[in-house]
């Protein structure tokens, strides 16, 4: 028989299958605290009658990812987690220390195949999807390391979260039920490179998270350069979408805008985001390019960077230049696991 992985299993199915199995009911809400305190092995439920631990260790199981490398920044605000799968894949994580809280941004897939060229986890393309219990492992594991409550969660690592839409809400449930992390649907962020459709049905979905969209660049001829999703999905109906998305859930959107040396960072680029943008309830996120060996890739000059900020700024646009946090350990997307996969050796802990 094939056992179930009990995490990331909606409460309501495992009732189901423990009241099909002769127990009672409210021994479901038990199994799911204990999985969600970090516990997978059935014979440290202490409070569960020993009968059904040894039951469920026939027809179920508690998913686990491994920990197999970690680099602290010299700052010691971001940590970046190597993660190994059952099937030997590996996947990274980043926890980030913040005034507000603490933050973990997971991967959704291994790899991606959207193909943005500033970015090194498409490199190999995209492997295969997460399930919902290797995304939950992520928090789990980094909320354990750092002996830190999570309280944010951005789904922004490796992978586009649209193209995995039913595991990712899976995992967002998960993180707001109060049997799992009891974290506000308001403090989690899902990134999208621009799945057009997929805005809107998670628009429908009616879940204040907050969407980031990747936007990089405000024509499309530049845009299909630097992200090909673009040719699908031009600017124009990605726009639309996400106005869509900002009146049905009332949340304001978030940009993100890789700042590219000579590509996308001119003054022009600067005033045509100016008029796609201005009329929508949104916030810009410069983020200056981590520059990849592989790609030609470089960062802006400091004056170049305020410069673009400045436009924005005069015409009532909010703008961060995102804080630098992980520079020193590859902490941009994809980076590290692009390194280690190159040596191809990992050095347990
Ligand atoms: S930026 Fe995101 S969507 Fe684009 S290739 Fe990288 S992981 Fe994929």
């Amino acid at each position: 028989m094939e056992r179930i992985d009990l995490k990331g299993l909606p409460l309501k199915k495992l009732e189901g299958l423990i009241e099909g199995k002769g127990w009672e009911k409210y021994r479901a809400k038990q199994v799911m605290r204990w999985v969600y305190k970090g516990v997978s092995d059935f014979s440290e439920m202490t409070n569960l009658p020993q009968k059904l631990r040894r039951e469920l260790k026939e027809w179920a199981y508690v998913g686990n990812i491994e920990i197999v490398k970690k680099h602290i920044s010299k700052t010691g605000y971001t940590t970046k987690y190597l993660f190994k799968l059952d099937d030997g894949n590996i996947i990274e994580t980043v926890y980030m220390k913040y005034s507000y809280g603490n933050s973990v941004c997971v991967s959704s897939q291994v790899g991606c195949n959207m193909g943005c060229s500033f970015c090194a986890s498409t490199i190999d393309g995209c492997v295969r999807n997460l399930s919902a219990s290797e995304m939950i492992d992520q928090v789990l594991k980094v909320q354990k390391d750092q002996c830190q409550k999570i309280t944010h969660v951005v789904v922004m690592g490796s992978g586009e979260p649209l193209l995995n839409y039913d595991e990712v809400i899976k995992f967002l449930k998960v993180l707001n039920s109060p049997l799992g992390f009891n974290i506000s649907f308001r403090r989690m962020t899902v990134s999208t490179c621009g799945i057009v459709p997929v805005i809107y049905k998670l628009a429908d979905e009616n879940l204040p998270i907050t969407l980031s969209v990747s936007l990089h660049a405000p024509m499309d001829s530049l845009r299909n350069r630097i992200m090909p999703i673009n040719k699908k999905f031009p600017l124009h109906e990605l726009i639309e979408a996400v106005k869509f998305y900002v009146e049905r859930t009332g949340r304001r959107i978030t940009f993100e805008y890789v700042l590219i040396k000579g590509l996308n960072d001119s003054k022009l680029c600067a005033e045509n985001l100016v008029k796609l943008i201005r009329d929508i309830n949104c916030h810009v996120n410069l983020i200056p390019a981590n520059p990849i060996a592989e790609r030609d890739i470089e960062r802006p000059k400091p004056e170049t960077i305020n410069e673009f900020k400045r436009l924005l700024e005069q015409n009532g646009i909010k703008v961060t230049v995102r804080r630098e946090l992980g520079r020193d350990i590859d902490a941009a997307c994809g980076q590290l696991r692009r390194k280690v996969l190159k040596e191809g050796v990992i050095n347990p802990l």
